[in-house]
């Protein structure tokens, strides 16, 4: 089975949307529909034809683009079975510990509640990646909406299981803003200031810092590092629950 042929691609604000591709049977998914048009565009520039979209979560800037381009391609909707009744036209349900077959793909199935109750991550195992929607940023977590602290800590555990060399695509462009804030709490990671200065080069150019990995978000992203020693002592939490660092971090930034 020939890889996975993957397009990113920025649209409204600061989203990306983006369309995977299976080359030898022309599958083609993509990834949410923050805006039909800029994914109906997409298709276009790469000459491909729409037969899924695979949904995250419910929220508009997600699934805004899905019956416009249901009407017009007649693909498959899947998405969230825990939040199907606020996916516009959904026919698959998915949900934890399944894998859906995308064309010979076979996608895992991940929960990670908290920035919605429902929220899901596709992971492709035999690609090493995953798409995890607005629950992991670079350098950053989603807002938590609907769940609390605790399942958002317990969501971003079960991406923390996926292997280092996961090419890891997420909703939204915030790494700029991410990066100011990590260093406010780990002002001591020579990884996380290497990137820093390379986050400011790249949007400097224009350029996403989207896609990125598991092994550089393990090594820098505060959001997964509350065990961190430099984390904690800077916090004045050493001696805390791992949880109860999570939730500190994710309260600066709100504040941020
Ligand atoms: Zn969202
Ligand atoms: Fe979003």
């Amino acid at each position: 089975m020939a890889p996975l042929e993957i397009y990113q691609f920025p649209c409204l604000s600061d989203n990306y949307g983006v369309l995977i591709h299976d080359p030898d049977n022309g599958a083609t998914a993509s990834i949410d529909t923050p805006e039909a048009a800029a994914v109906d565009a997409a298709l276009s520039a790469k000459g491909w034809t729409l037969t899924h979209i695979l949904n995250t979560h419910h929220h508009h800037d997600h699934t805004g683009g899905n019956l416009e381009l249901k009407n017009k391609y007649n693909c498959i909707v899947v998405g969230p079975g825990a939040e199907g009744d606020r996916i516009p036209g959904l026919d698959q349900a998915v949900n934890h510990g399944e894998t859906y077959d995308f064309a010979g793909h076979d996608a895992h199935i991940i929960e990670t509640p908290g920035h919605t109750l429902g929220h899901i991550a596709y992971y492709f195992a035999d690609d090493r990646v995953a798409f995890v929607g607005d629950t992991l940023f670079a350098l950053g977590c989603g807002r938590v909406f609907e769940g609390d602290a605790q399942q958002m800590w317990m969501s971003l555990e079960r991406l923390l299981a996926l292997p280092d060399d996961t090419t890891v695509y997420c909703g939204h462009e915030y790494t700029e803003a991410n990066a100011r804030f990590s260093v406010t709490v780990d002002p001591g990671n020579p990884d996380l200031q290497a990137r820093v200065a390379e986050i400011a080069a790249l949007r400097a150019d224009g350029k996403p810092t989207v896609p990125t990995t598991m092994a550089l978000e393990r090594a820098t992203n505060p959001f997964l590092r509350p065990d961190a020693p430099s984390i904690r002592r800077h916090l004045g939490m050493a001696d805390a629950e791992t949880v109860d660092v999570f939730a500190e971090i994710r309260r600066r930034k709100d504040n941020f």
